[in-house]
This record gives C-alpha cells, sequence and structure tokens, in this order.
C-alpha cells in the first residue's frame, strides 16, 4: 500500500458495488479515509467499509440518492461532522434503462438524467463549500465511452455522459483558482453488474470492436481514478480520460 492520499477523505458515489467498490478501496489503500455512498444496497455497503476498516483505514456508509438535493446536502454535511474536510468527489453513482429511441419513454429519461447528470450537480455544488474553504479539491466524474461515441438503445445514458464532459468543463474553468480540479475518467466496457444484462452478440461485438479483446476490470478504472485524484495529476483539470482498453481512438 502506497500513502499518496493519506488522510484525504473521498466522498465516493454508488460506492456498493462495482466501479464505485473498486474506487473506494484503491483510494483506502493509498491512505484516504472515504464515506461509501449507496442508494439502496446496506449490505454491500457495509461490506466495503469492512474491507476498508480491515486495511486499518477509515470509512462510512451513507445511504443518498444522488438525485435528491436534500439527501446530498445530508451526506455532505455528515463528512464534514465526522471528518471536517472533503478533498476528493468521485461522482460514480449510475444505472442503465435502455430502449430504442422512438420506444424511450419519458420516464426512462428523466430517471437516467437525473442520477447521472442532476446527481454530479448536486453532489459537485455539495462539496465545492469545503472544497472551496480548503483551496483544494479534486473532482472526477465517471463518464462512459457511450457519451463519446453514442451507444444504440442508450440515448438517455449517452446524453447523460455527454453532459458530464460539459459540466466537467464548465466546473474546471470555473474553480481552477481556487485549487480544484475536475476531470472526467471515460471507462469502456467493465465486468461489473452493469454489464451482466448486455445480450451475449452484443457481448461478441463489442469484444470484436476493443484492440486488446477483453473487458476491462473495475481495478483498472479505479487506477485512472486515482491518479486523478493525486498530487501527481497537479496540473491536468478539464480532462478526459478514456480506459476502454484501445475501443475508441480518436
Ligand atoms: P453497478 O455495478 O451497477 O453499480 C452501481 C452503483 O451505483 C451501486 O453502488 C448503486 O447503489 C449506485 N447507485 C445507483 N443509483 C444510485 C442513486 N440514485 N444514488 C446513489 N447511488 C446509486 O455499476 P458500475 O458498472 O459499477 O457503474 C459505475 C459507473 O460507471 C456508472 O456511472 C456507470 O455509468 C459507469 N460506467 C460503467 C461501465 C461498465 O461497463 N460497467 C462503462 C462505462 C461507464 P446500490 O448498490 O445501493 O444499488
Amino acid at each position: 500500500m502506497s500513502d499518496e492520499l493519506q488522510n484525504q477523505v473521498a466522498l465516493v458515489t454508488g460506492a456498493s458495488r462495482g466501479i464505485g467498490r473498486a474506487i473506494a478501496l484503491a483510494i483506502a489503500a493509498r491512505g484516504g479515509r472515504v464515506l461509501v455512498n449507496y442508494q439502496r444496497n446496506a449490505a454491500a455497503a457495509r461490506e466495503v467499509v469492512s474491507a476498508i476498516e480491515a486495511m486499518g483505514r477509515e470509512a462510512m456508509a451513507f445511504a443518498a440518492d444522488v438525485a435528491d438535493e436534500r439527501a446530498v446536502q445530508a451526506m455532505v454535511d455528515a463528512c464534514l461532522e465526522r471528518w471536517h474536510r472533503l478533498d476528493a468527489l468521485v461522482n460514480n453513482a449510475g444505472l442503465t434503462d435502455d430502449a430504442p429511441f422512438v420506444r424511450m419513454r419519458p420516464d426512462q429519461w428523466h430517471t437516467v438524467v437525473d442520477v447521472h447528470l442532476t446527481g454530479a450537480f448536486l453532489c459537485s455544488r455539495a462539496a465545492l463549500a469545503p472544497m472551496r474553504a480548503q483551496r483544494y479539491g479534486r473532482i472526477v466524474m465517471i463518464g462512459s465511452l457511450a457519451g463519446l461515441a453514442g451507444n444504440v438503445g442508450q440515448a438517455n445514458y449517452a446524453a447523460a455522459k455527454a453532459g458530464l464532459v460539459g459540466l466537467a468543463r464548465a466546473l474546471a474553468r470555473e474553480t481552477a483558482r481556487d485549487g480544484i480540479t475536475v476531470n472526467v475518467v471515460a471507462p469502456g466496457y467493465i465486468e461489473t453488474d452493469m454489464l451482466a444484462t448486455l445480450p451475449a452478440a452484443r457481448r461478441q461485438w463489442a469484444l470484436d470492436a476493443i484492440a486488446m479483446g477483453r473487458f476491462g476490470t473495475p481495478e483498472e478504472v479505479a487506477a485512472a481514478v486515482v491518479f486523478l485524484l493525486s498530487p501527481t495529476a497537479s496540473y491536468i483539470t478539464g480532462q478526459v480520460l478514456a480506459v476502454d482498453g484501445g475501443w475508441v481512438m480518436p
């Protein structure tokens, strides 16, 4: 274990499972203290907290829907009450609700955009006050290759993820002189629960298109996030870092 995030306090949304879980563990492995946000899966969040405590680090689980303004503020307040600072925010919480565009219902659109895009707005806004007071902060949005290249059946998801890039860049410009950086990590196909519903033919199509011929792991995404959260990345802001095994190359 290294200590490049020693004593830093990080809030990771959607940290009970998948990529968020790997990010929380990677931050703790580098010395950070982590607020493990989740929505419903309390047992999984508690397991992440236990794994972090087993490393000799501190963590707390907090249930909050990232699309709920009051719940988000209560979560940031709980973090500040316990640790009196907030150094890093990872906007990772997400879900999919796919449909061909002509059959996509407005509620499917709103749910996905609310969680990914409005959720990132609300969490970033709540985190900004302590970060500005500290004159230090790191925000990473978990985007997606779907937000850069589009994806069939995912108009809601692709639009929300593309929106995160604009949000990150606007915020990066507004906060750079306060010592805050804002970047996007855009995963390609990563083996998590989210990918479990992918039909077999679609899986094969994706594997054929990825230069490395395999899906990524949550840990490979977490490594990129931790880099952007670390002091080493001090001069990087407003950028999009793809972690996709060579799927989409500009
Ligand atoms: P996952 O395994 O399905 O986990 C989703 C996480 O988000 C869970 O912790 C879940 O909490 C939480 N969550 C969902 N809705 C929430 C809400 N409203 N408020 C708070 N937490 C909420 O997903 P994943 O694959 O790790 O995806 C994580 C992020 O990476 C997402 O933003 C996703 O879009 C992005 N991404 C994933 C892939 C991929 O291939 N897997 C590719 C590109 C981008 P509960 O456990 O409580 O339900």
